[in-house]
């Protein structure tokens, strides 16, 4: 069979496929046996060559839940953008925290409020009193007044309508929940629930299991290292953090993912302490660097107290004495046109995480245009909290088209209610994204990941290897490439009407 007429057939077989019918079907397996199977599959051309238009009439013919699931089955490359604390969708947070009863832990979240405190508290710590659904363990639970204790309920003995709102206040799922509901409540809510490491690192399976099942194959994750207690409220220091998480990483449900995974440390940009902070998690990284391989910041960059340049001097005198930490930074997720990006390449970071207002700095984006600094991201994250009021406004196009190295992420998905497919989802449909595109983002999110060379080469030679066979199971049977397994979460039912199907 030429190439030209395995072509046609499968452009046949798609439009037919996508048109359904039985009928059309039993044609179809007479078709594949007259021609024969065999025939036609050792006959599939490399899929950068072929499938690319292939994939161009799909977009056009296919349903919404079509594309969906083939997003889903597609092979990816790598997540280099997500906060494990904000990568725990409800659900699962519910579960994990009563799975903790195994270790001793217990938790209460308060329900109702009691006007337990005077007039004149500070609303504004990280643990505000007038505030619903705040998780606390034990420990802490027991060391509070008898009238705050009357406010709390052990999760195991909430009701129905308490827990769906307890799995709904992790969540931005109203439409006036959006960046102040992130970050004046989301963090403060979650409390001591991320202070356990046992929680933590059970999170990070389920999120290597089901980016696993999305067909991702490496995963990079901000994760908390500092301030973690046992079931007794006993500190447990960042060290043996690091071993609770190389433990459960070795686990066989771990590895049975086969997804890779490296680990980041954050410090919060804003904080009076952030330098030491700094300095501590600088020699915490390069100290477990089997594990850990760079330091991000965070914190929302309206926040003046953050700017980047605040940190040069501090990441000069590290330079000095360390050799094996990289940067990657939150830079540009910020409404005013802004330096940040520049700035923070100056600092030494090597991927600027979201990247938004880059389209405000002509000079810098000129400066980035055919690399070498990437740019991660975050489609979801970035409507959810505002950075854009729709997708038509959103600068990723214009990145990806001038050359300037770009790759998905996720951010925080569990407080999206949201995956890695949504964000490929995303894309398609909003800048109409081609098979080769797709394919660049996923080996762009491999090529700029924190790993040797080598690991680097290893991914690249495996994620070409499923993409191949991918393009093979395309040209074979156009249906057989949808994932019948493909899961989607509250976003994507929200936003596109794609709900569980
Ligand atoms: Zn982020």
């Amino acid at each position: 069979m030429r190439f030209t007429a395995i072509q046609s057939l499968i452009s046949v077989i798609t439009r037919l496929l996508l048109s359904g019918g039985l009928f059309r079907l039993l044609n179809i397996a007479l078709m594949f046996v007259a021609i024969g199977v065999g025939t036609a599959r050792a006959a599939v051309p490399p899929p950068s060559d072929n499938i690319a238009g292939w994939f161009e009439t799909f977009k056009r013919q296919a349903s919404d839940e079509e594309l969906y699931r083939f997003l889903y089955a597609m092979p990816k490359g790598g997540d280099l953008h997500n906060h494990l604390s904000g990568s725990i969708r409800s659900e699962w947070f519910f579960d994990l925290a009563l799975a903790q009863g195994e270790r001793g832990y217990r938790y209460y979240t308060r329900v109702k409020i009691n006007n337990c405190r005077p007039f004149g508290g500070n609303a504004f710590t990280q643990n505000p009193y007038l505030m619903l659904f705040t998780n606390v363990q034990e420990s802490t639970y027991e060391a509070l007044s008898s009238c705050e204790k009357e406010e709390y309920l052990p999760l195991e003995e909430l009701n129905a309508d308490e827990k769906t709102a307890w799995l709904d206040s992790l969540r931005l799922d109203k439409a006036y929940e959006g960046r102040d509901e992130f970050f004046q409540t989301h963090w403060q809510r979650m409390g001591d629930l991320y202070l356990n490491p046992y929680l933590a690192a059970d999170a990070l399976v389920l999120n290597m299991q089901s980016f696993g099942a999305e067909g991702l194959m490496y995963m990079e994750s901000m994760i908390g290292v500092l301030g973690f207690i046992d079931a007794q409220g006993q500190q447990i220091s960042p060290d043996d953090v690091a071993d609770i998480y190389r433990d459960r990483l070795r686990d066989d449900d771990a590895l049975g993912t086969g997804v890779e995974v490296r680990l980041q440390v954050a410090i919060l940009r804003f904080s009076p302490t952030a330098e030491d902070n700094l300095r501590y998690l600088y020699d915490y990284v390069s100290r477990h660097s089997d594990l850990f391989v760079a330091v991000n910041m965070v914190g929302r960059e309206d926040n003046d107290k953050g700017y980047p340049l605040r940190f040069l001097d501090t990441l000069r005198d590290l330079r000095r004495s360390y050799n094996n930490v990289r940067l990657s930074i939150h830079a540009g997720e910020v409404d005013e046109p802004n330096s940040h990006v520049r700035d923070t390449l100056l600092l030494g970071a090597d991927r600027i995480g979201h990247g938004v207002n880059l389209i405000s700095d002509p000079d810098t984006m000129r400066l980035m245009r055919g690399g070498p600094y990437l740019v991660e991201i975050n489609l979801v994250s970035n409507l959810l909290l505002q950075y854009v009021s729709d997708y038509s406004e959103h600068p990723f196009p214009e990145y990806l088209r001038t050359g300037i190295p770009v790759a998905l992420s996720t951010d925080d998905r569990g407080m999206w209610d949201s995956n890695l497919t949504d964000e490929f989802y995303v894309a398609v449909k909003a800048f109409n994204l081609s098979w080769d595109e797709l394919l660049l983002l996923s080996r762009n999110s491999i090529t700029h990941a924190f790993l040797p060379e080598t690991k680097k080469a290893e991914l690249i030679a495996r994620f070409e290897a499923r993409t191949d066979d991918f393009a093979r199971q395309i040209a074979a049977r156009p249906l057989g490439a949808l994932s019948p397994e493909a899961l989607s979460y509250g976003f994507i039912c929200d936003r596109y009407q794609l709900c569980k199907w």
